[in-house]
């Protein structure tokens, strides 16, 4: 443990050097920040020694734990043979078997349409949407004769409203979260926005029982009208993670999945939160039985340890970037770090993990689990709307319960309730007025109870306090 004087330290140079990511930095100067020494499975400590629940995983990314032997293992081994050796014209051990791995995980999806058989490595879910943007924009530059040739003015994309892909200005450009991305508008490429699956505050002023998925029609519509100059929809399958774990209605991926078949648009699957198992199955499209075109992972690819994404894709598409060196049809992108090897190891070890714990199978107990929880969440005066798929959920506050007026943004709602929660020992954070549950995947059955219990508690507390 660190001393008094060492903790402060640490403090004062956290508070006048890091500058923290989504953070209003204003107001982090104002608490005590929270500094995080260690962890423990599914608990995280700090430096005074204080155990708190990770009911976010991390920001979505741990699924079996901290300090989980097996990853731990595996990285110590490849760290006695190289931390890092580029992907650019050579190869690697753990990226040539990361990639098999992955192949033969996602063969599956191929009951629906091409398998997923090539892989592009890089650092983080951004870069992986990334990689699919631009990846699609030059299938369609340089489209090979016997696929029909070339189809220049497809140089658009479709994204829906609320939607979250990264942070970098292409995914940016699809996103659809106005508190996050406004300010950026001036340097953003335009996209075809279709209307959010929002149904708790449906953007058509519908409701799920009468409307027959009227918004994936909408996205249909676009694809009718501006097929010629589109090349890809961009999509979170079954659920936006930052727009407020908005789950969409069933049948909604599908629907846009036909679209956009029936209109030689390409499809990508940005499961980064979603994918390995989250929804109960090990990919979010399985539920719906599509095969996208690309399929973006990142976040639990190493099991919540190192950074490293992939963007996978069909033959079809790959082979499109073949030809001799003088026709240019290289795809001319990569990073310093894709495929970094400690990455790949971390990831081979976490899928091993799967199989060894039979993780998908022990899943769906916990589910329930949270399902019962969902159920007394619904029944708190302030509580609007909650959301689960899996083992995450949403549980929307709102100022008023009839008229489902939200609280104020300035408020800081679903702040103030993970603040009480801290206090308790479970550490969350929330979007919005959304509080997330978002636990590692092998959360205990007593682990899980607690986490919704002190949740619970603090939205009571917070919310009928006057
Ligand atoms: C987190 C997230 C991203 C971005 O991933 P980073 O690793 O944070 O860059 C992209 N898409 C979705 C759906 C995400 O939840």
């Amino acid at each position: 443990m660190l001393s008094w004087e060492q903790k402060r330290q640490l403090q004062l140079w956290d508070l006048a050097h890091v500058w923290h990511p989504f953070t209003q930095m204003a107001q982090y100067a104002q608490t005590e920040p929270l500094i995080i020494a260690r962890a423990e499975g599914c608990w995280l400590e700090d430096v005074d020694g204080r155990r708190y629940l990770d009911g976010v995983a991390s920001i979505w990314c741990n699924l079996f734990g901290h300090r989980r032997a097996e990853i731990d293992q595996a990285i110590r081994e490849q760290l006695d043979q190289v931390a890092h050796s580029t992907l650019l014209g050579i190869s690697h051990v753990p990226a040539i078997r990361l990639a098999r791995k992955l192949v033969e995980l996602a063969a599956p999806l191929a009951r629906f349409g091409e398998p997923l058989t090539r892989v592009f490595f890089s650092d983080d879910g951004a870069t992986a949407v990334e990689v699919a943007i631009k990846m699609a924009f030059q299938y369609w530059q340089q489209r090979p004769e016997d696929q029909g040739g070339p189809r220049p003015r497809k140089t658009k994309f479709v994204s829906f409203g609320g939607a979250y892909h990264g942070d970098t200005l292409g995914d940016v450009s699809v996103g659809g979260v106005e508190l996050f991305h406004r300010v950026f508008q001036p340097l953003l490429f335009e996209t075809y926005r279709a209307p959010q699956p929002y149904c708790y505050r449906c953007p058509l002023g519908l409701r799920r029982e009468s409307c027959v998925l009227d918004c994936a029609l909408a996205c249909e519509r676009i694809l009718d009208q501006h097929q010629e100059e589109i090349a890809a929809v961009v999509i979170e399958p079954l659920v936006q993670g930052a727009a407020g774990m908005i789950v969409a209605p069933e049948g909604f991926l599908r629907h846009v999945r036909e679209a956009t078949r029936r209109y030689d648009v390409l499809l990508i699957a940005d499961e980064v939160a979603v994918g390995l198992g989250r929804t109960g199955k090990m990919f979010a499209c399985e539920h719906e039985e599509v095969a996208p075109d690309f399929l973006c992972l990142a976040k639990g690819l190493t099991g919540g340890y190192l950074p490293l994404a992939v963007t996978m894709t069909t033959e079809r598409i790959y082979r499109a970037f073949l030809g001799t060196v003088a026709q240019r049809r290289t795809f001319f992108h990569g990073h310093t770090y894709s495929g970094n090897p400690l990455g790949a190891a971390a990831a081979l070890a976490t899928l091993a993990l799967f199989e060894k714990e039979r993780i998908l199978e022990r899943l769906p107990e916990r589910i329930q689990q949270l399902a019962q929880w969902c159920e007394r969440f619904r029944q708190l005066s302030h509580v609007g709307d909650v959301r689960q798929k899996g083992l995450l959920a949403g549980i929307e506050l709102v100022r008023d319960k009839l008229t489902r007026e939200p609280y104020p943004y300035d408020w800081q709602m679903g702040q103030a309730v993970c603040r009480q929660a801290r206090e308790r020992g479970v550490l969350l954070r929330p979007l919005g007025n959304v509080l997330v549950i978002f636990p590692p995947l092998v959360i205990s059955a007593a682990e899980l109870d607690f986490l919704c219990d002190t949740l619970f508690n603090a939205i009571r507390e917070v919310t009928e306090r006057n």
